[in-house]
């Protein structure tokens, strides 16, 4: 599956705010938009022009993309799904990124990055429903478990992985999740408000709609 492999700190520096794809690091000083705050490239450090309406709608949509780890074709999808549903697109299409089994994973704080978190997923530690699914952009229901099932030696990872999540965030109240056990439920679905990010998601619905 295609992924984007390039620099992260470049991407948050593009968007001229953290988007956290770097797990603990982005809290500390190390993290690469506290110490250039500007936008990559020759003419970053000076680059003041102001965004066209279409300029904010794009960097909208590269954000949320960059934030999830998803490329444009998927993104495209998802838009078309959540413009073909009842209710409201924008709200939707982020519901739908928020449900990606990566994504869950990395809200639970198993994994500190979303890209560490697809990883356990591709690596087989996870379980919906009591089925293995290895498939990081599985959509989770409301009420599906989620066990976590890792041999001896990975779980002492995600052991420490939960415990440097736990410095920088707390559980969602749209999940639950019993670390003794390894089990978690998904209690709701998420709504925008449980995001935690702020996303103008109406710019993604306006770009898309041209
Ligand atoms: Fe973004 Fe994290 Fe890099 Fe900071 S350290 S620029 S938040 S990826």
């Amino acid at each position: 599956m295609a992924r984007y492999t390039e620099a992260r700190c470049r991407l948050c520096r593009r968007e001229g705010e953290k988007l956290f794809l770097k797990g603990p690091r982005c809290n500390t000083p190390k993290c690469g938009l506290a110490k250039r705050a500007f936008a990559p490239g020759q003419h970053g450090s000076n680059n003041k022009q102001k965004l066209s309406n279409y300029g904010l709608q794009l960097r909208q949509k590269q954000k949320v993309k960059r934030i999830y780890g998803v490329l444009e074709q998927q993104f495209r999808n998802y838009f078309e799904i959540a413009s073909v549903s009842k209710g409201v697109t924008g709200k939707i299409l982020l519901q739908l990124l928020e449900r990606r089994l990566d994504n869950v994973i990395y809200r639970l704080g198993i994994g500190v990055s979303r890209s560490q978190a697809r990883q356990i997923v591709r690596h087989n530690f996870i379980y919906v429903n009591n089925h293995r699914v290895n498939i990081p952009s599985y959509l989770i229901e409301k009420g599906d478990t989620i066990d976590i099932k890792a041999k001896e030696k990975a779980q002492g990872k995600l052991k420490d992985n939960l415990e440097l999540s736990k410095k920088d965030r707390s559980l969602p109240v749209w999940l639950e999740f019993d670390a003794l056990n390894w089990q978690a439920k998904v209690v709701r679905l998420p709504e925008k408000e449980d995001i935690g990010a702020t996303i103008q998601e109406q710019l993604i619905v306006e770009l898309y709609s041209k």
